[in-house]
């Protein structure tokens, strides 16, 4: 199998930002994802494009690649096809008090009305459930949980909180849980 080139050339993304959405530096977190017009609850900001990676192969790409990826089902991820400068969509940065959550598995919508100005953030909750995976946050926010593990999906106060907005993966793991 080869890849069309002339296609490929035209192509300026492998994924979908909203025009009322622009990356921006974002103090302390590097790039942000930020609101240029106002945006309606359940609106498309953006939806992700890549690599399909096999669970298994995660650790390798990452230790090559990065840690630009996220589940889309429990044995794969989507990565940027380039994760060393990832298109737009994969800049918007994690809050324990998000506006922004997940439709099926690689759409992004708003979960709330966002003004000009704001910044558009998800819950890693949202797509992450490896019990083995933990970060460190700080969203600087009154609810933030200081620490972000794998297994924060579990929480009833948080599948109250993203009912309708997970990854329809995790969603499936809630319903069945
Ligand atoms: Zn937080």
């Amino acid at each position: 199998m080869d890849y069309n080139r002339e296609l490929l050339n035209t192509i300026k993304s492998e994924s979908y930002v909203s025009k009322k959405v622009i990356r921006k530096d974002s103090p302390g977190k590097g790039a942000g994802l930020f609101a240029v017009e106002n945006i309606t609850k359940n609106e498309i900001v953006s939806i992700s494009g890549g690599l399909i990676i096999e669970a298994r192969e995660w650790s390798t790409f990452r230790e090559k690649y990065g840690d630009y990826a996220y589940f889309i089902e429990s044995n794969f991820l989507i990565a940027p096809l380039n994760p060393k400068d990832p298109s737009d969509d994969w800049r918007m940065n994690h809050c324990c008090h998000p506006n922004c959550g997940i439709k099926g598995q690689i759409v992004f919508v708003a979960l709330k009305d966002i003004q000009v100005g704001e910044e558009l953030t998800f819950d890693y909750a949202m797509t992450e459930s490896d019990p083995d995976y933990s970060v460190q946050l700080n969203c600087e926010k009154s609810e933030c949980r200081k620490k972000f593990t794998g297994n924060d999906w579990k929480s009833k106060e948080i599948q109250s909180k993203y009912s309708g907005y997970f990854s329809l993966y995790i969603q499936e793991k809630i319903n069945n849980s």
